[in-house]
């Protein structure tokens, strides 16, 4: 077992009953205050650990890391150090907060190294070269084909046999709290035979999972599904906002655009891999049988819990979904290794998108479109408060955890506030 993943191992640092943080998580991120630069942390119970000042005070002397990698603004240089070094990290704060071990006398600094998360600014927490976005649910790639196209038809005739996705914009990618305003651009009213320019009406979230890649590649060079969580240094919750009215016009016969590239929001907190190691799930069977490049062994999906709240400017909030990230036809690995399979290559800080994730039941559905159904079944938030589509004001809300034999471990909050069209 990893050392950090071991259960029984209990924190000096107070852990409030269900944190996403507990000692055996230890995600990695990037805060700031007014007094300290942007600088890498992790995050246990309510507090974010300086991951700066221990590497000054020698905590990680002995495993041969340039420390400069822990003052960066972001977490590319350290993801850059392979899995071997950043899992040494890892480990290394789990013994530093660990309660029974007194040999690395870090109770006494912590004033220095520890911050309470509400009075720390969590930045976005990798820079992100490209970023692609996959269909990888298939409830939710059927329910959009039954709404859009053909009931009998629902999914594409591609669709069984690869995991269907596109090159996204990564600049507009922000981190969680930065407000959003509505996008405007082209739409066609029902029935009508000319286009209108003006803001979206049927702005939408997608309950997503993002990766994030730790390892490039060359170009020519391609990745397999047993390789290719060696490339994958975590996860991050990830909220493809996306405005259905201009995506239903534009995306005939290339795909999603501006619909899509005006805003992503990720939780501050990336997830390692080898912390969700305890929540692995077999996936679905797939049928047809994928091409022999896309077929893995091993169980390659992950049990986690999603689910999504609005809180609207009214100040009511509601969980209006709950999926999970186990229901994905198409798992990392596959997705990987068909992103490789002609040779595109890979930078550290890649960022790949699962698509909206979706269960088999209209409680589970990952966006508004499929829990409103078109817009036709507007769903209560409150007494007096109905919606079909994300209103100014609203706040949308995604939290993931995975939690298995009494661990639980989370992701935190990915949240957004959709402003008035700027
Ligand atoms: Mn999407």
């Amino acid at each position: 077992m990893i050392r950090a993943n071991d259960p029984k191992i209990k924190s000096w640092v107070n852990i409030p009953e269900n944190s996403d943080f507990p000692i055996q998580n230890l995600p990695f991120g990037v805060f700031k205050t007014k007094d300290k630069s942007p600088r890498l942390c992790t995050a246990i119970g309510d507090q974010v650990a300086d991951l700066a000042v221990l590497a000054e005070d020698g905590f990680f002397d002995d495993l041969d890391i340039d420390k400069s990698v822990f003052s960066q603004p972001y977490l590319n240089d350290f993801m850059a150090l392979g899995k071997t070094k950043t899992g040494a990290v890892r480990n290394r704060l789990s013994e530093i907060l660990d309660d029974d071990l007194e040999e690395w006398d870090a109770k006494e600094l912590a004033d220095f190294f520890l911050h309470p998360q509400k009075e720390v600014e969590m930045l976005l927490p990798v820079k992100v070269g490209d970023y692609t976005d996959f269909y990888s649910s298939i409830e939710h790639a059927t329910n959009v084909g039954i709404m859009f196209r053909d009931p009998e038809n629902a999914l594409l005739p591609n669709w069984r046999h690869l995991p269907v996705g596109y090159h996204g914009r990564a600049s507009s990618i922000v981190v969680s709290g930065t407000p959003i305003h509505r996008p405007k651009g082209q739409t066609i009213p029902q029935g009508a035979d000319q286009p209108v320019f003006g803001p979206s009406r049927l702005l939408d979230f997608e309950l997503e999972m993002g990766f994030v890649i730790g390892k490039s590649t060359d170009l020519g060079q391609s990745v397999s599904t047993d390789e290719a969580e060696d490339y994958i240094f975590g996860m991050v919750l990830f909220n493809d906002w996306s405005a259905r009215d201009i995506q239903k016009w534009e995306y005939v016969p290339l795909g999603p655009f501006l619909g899509k590239s005006f805003a992503s929001t990720i939780s501050p907190w990336v997830v390692s891999l080898e912390a969700m190691e305890p929540f692995r799930s077999p996936g679905p069977t797939q049928k047809p049988e994928v091409l022999p490049y896309l077929q893995y062994s091993g169980k390659k999906n992950y049990d986690i819990n999603l689910e999504v709240d609005i809180l609207t400017g009214k100040g009511t909030q509601k969980t209006i979904t709950q999926s999970n990230f186990k229901y994905m036809y198409w798992n990392m690995a596959q997705q990987l290794a068909h992103h490789t399979v002609n040779g595109c290559n890979l930078n550290v800080g890649d960022m790949c998108a699962s698509g909206t994730i979706s269960g088999p039941t209209p409680d589970s559905y990952g966006s508004m479109l499929e829990i409103s159904w078109r817009g036709s079944k507007p769903f209560a938030i409150s007494e007096d408060e109905e919606r079909k589509f994300i209103e100014d004001g609203d706040t949308v809300i995604l939290r993931g955890w995975c939690e298995k034999d009494g661990t639980r471990i989370g992701f935190g909050e990915c949240k957004g506030e959709i402003l008035p069209v700027k």
